[in-house]
Order: C-alpha cells, then sequence, then structure tokens
C-alpha cells in the first residue's frame, strides 16, 4: 500500500548529558521515512528545505527508497533548524531555538503520483500545512496519522484544532496530552481528544511506553528498558514511522493489528535514543531489528 509523508526536513542542534552536537540530519518527516523504510521498500515524501541541505542527506532518504519529487528545495533559502536540550532524566528538554526558516512560506504541492495515498502520515509540521496536503488528495485515504507538538498547540492552536478533525489517529505524548485536553488525567483527556476528531489516540510516554485508545479500550505496549538513552530525539517521529510503516505493509487497520503497530514503533524508536540523530536508524539492519522484536516479545510475555 502507498505511503505518504509529510513533515520538516531540519538540522537540529542537540544537547544531552552525554554531548553536544552542532546541525545534525534531524525533522519529522526525516525520522518518519527512515524508520518507515523498514517495511516498506518503497514511499513518498513532502517536504521543503533550503539549499543548505546536503546532497548526501538527500541521498540517504533515497537509499531507503523515498521518493524525493515532493521535496522543494528553495533557492538561497534556509532549512528548518531545532536546537533542544536535555535534562539528566532525559525524558524534559527544552527547546532552545527554532527557526522556521524555509518553512515559514512552505506551499505543499504534491506530485501527481503521489495522489493516490492509502496511508497518509502528517508528521509535525505546521498544522494549515498539514491540512493543504490532505485537501489536495482527490480520495481520503485509508488512513490519516497526525503527529504534532506543544509549539503548533502555543501558536496555531485554532488550525491545529481544524486540521483534528480530519484524521483517524493522533499521537502526541503525555504533556502535550494535557496540554491539548486540559485534563490532568490521560484516560480523561484521551476521550475529550478523541471527540475533537481522532478515533484512535496514541499517547506516547517516553521511557514509560505507549497507551493506544479506542472508544474504551485502551492497550498499553512498554517502552524497552535500554541500558544508556544517549539522545531522545526523534523517538516520538521513528515510532509513528514504524507504527504507520507495518499498518501500511499489513495493509489492516483494525484495533488488533494496531496494537501489534504499536509494538513496532516502540520497537523501531529504542533504535533511535541509542546514538544522536538519525545516525542508528539509518544504519539498521533487518537482523538487529528482528533481535529486538524477539527482546520486546519476551519483555511483554506472560503466562498466568
Ligand atoms: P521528536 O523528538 O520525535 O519530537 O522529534 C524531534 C524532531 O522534530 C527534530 O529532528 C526536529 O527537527 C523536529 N522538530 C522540532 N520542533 C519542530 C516543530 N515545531 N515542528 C516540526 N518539527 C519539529
Amino acid at each position: 500500500m502507498s505511503l505518504l509523508t509529510v513533515g520538516t526536513m531540519a538540522y537540529d542542534a542537540i544537547e544531552t548529558p552525554f554531548g553536544k552536537t552542532d546541525r545534525i540530519l534531524g525533522g519529522a518527516a526525516t525520522y518518519i521515512a527512515l524508520s518507515a523504510s523498514y517495511h516498506m521498500s518503497k514511499s513518498n515524501i513532502v517536504s521543503v528545505v533550503g539549499e543548505d541541505f546536503k546532497q548526501s542527506h538527500l541521498n540517504l532518504l533515497k537509499s531507503k527508497g523515498v521518493d524525493l519529487e515532493g521535496v522543494q528545495v528553495i533557492k538561497n533559502g534556509k532549512t528548518f533548524f531545532w536546537s533542544g536540550k536535555y535534562d539528566l532524566d532525559m525524558n524534559t528538554r527544552d527547546t532552545i531555538d527554532t527557526q522556521l526558516n524555509v518553512l515559514a512560506e512552505f506551499n505543499p504541492i504534491l506530485p501527481e503520483v503521489y495522489k493516490d495515498a492509502q496511508y497518509l502520515m502528517l508528521g509535525n509540521l505546521m498544522p494549515s500545512i498539514q491540512q493543504r496536503v490532505l485537501d489536495q488528495l482527490p480520495q481520503r485515504p485509508k488512513l490519516v496519522v497526525l503527529d504534532t507538538m506543544n509549539f503548533w498547540m502555543d501558536n496555531f492552536w485554532e488550525d491545529l484544532i481544524e486540521a483534528l478533525k480530519g484524521v483517524d489517529v493522533l499521537t502526541i505524548n503525555d504533556e502535550e496530552a494535557r496540554q491539548l485536553s486540559g485534563e490532568y488525567s490521560l484516560v480523561e483527556g484521551a476521550k475529550k481528544i478523541m471527540a475533537m476528531g481522532p478515533k484512535f489516540l496514541i499517547i506516547k510516554k517516553g521511557e514509560h511506553g505507549a497507551l493506544l485508545f479506542h472508544e474504551d479500550q485502551i492497550f498499553s505496549a512498554p517502552a524497552l528498558p535500554l541500558e544508556q538513552v544517549f539522545d531522545p530525539t526523534g523517538a516520538g517521529d521513528t515510532f509513528a514511522g514504524g507504527f504507520i510503516g507495518y499498518l501500511a505493509k499489513t495493509d489492516n487497520i483494525s484495533f488488533e493489528n494496531m496494537k501489534r503497530a504499536v509494538i513496532w514503533g516502540s520497537v523501531m524508536a529504542s533504535f533511535t535514543v541509542e546514538k544522536f540523530g538519525t545516525e542508528r536508524i539509518a544504519e539498521l539492519t533487518n537482523n538487529d531489528i528482528n533481535e529486538r522484536l524477539k527482546k520486546f516479545m519476551s519483555l511483554v510475555n506472560v503466562d498466568i
């Protein structure tokens, strides 16, 4: 099944208790596409970069079967830049800087060949742009997943509420779920958020795993306890890529299959945090992934 991902392609500067980086490859769409590529040998991406975006980074995505016809390269423009710093516990981070650059004027134009997308991943991006991509599809995809973050809640609340009306699955973290719903209880909050549009809600809780909500059903997946978490950047996007990649490959959007997809999302995210940026997710082999999936299964398997 065809998968279309929309989101930022970025340069990030990251500081964790283990070190500091200067302008490394990042962006929501980058992580999603790399992660989904282990399920989908081909996928499409809509994004924007500046002239400073390195050819080697475009080549990396191409080598993973990601079609880049939908990526606009803006002459004399600068790529979206984000910098963040993590606390010692690695669960909380402060955004130091967000420079929209080419994203501020981005008008997404879908190549004709992308328009039959069956699975649409609206990665973290300005909500009005996410909406414009959905509006350009002549037929509604089988599944629309939207990821967002507090930045858009703080600055583009109305646009986000409008975009949520048209999505099937929303993925956000626990802090964002509380901000969006105004509820401290995630269960109460989930009900309120699902009333805003999404039929399914995934709340990511970092090292504490993820919750999947649908109507009155809840599924909980742990995160794999790792010896060392080096850099959590992109874990949420990598999760989203593993989640939608699995659903698109199996072409089954039942709640049961979404549970499996949540496990796949968690498996993929567990790699990203092991090294800075996209380094780990870009180098994985199928063997690494299968071994990690086995570990995950033994973590949750119990006979009572
Ligand atoms: P995550 O850790 O999964 O939330 O994703 C981190 C990635 O999101 C980084 O690579 C950033 O470039 C990107 N990012 C940070 N802020 C934003 C934003 N406001 N909109 C879209 N992408 C962002």
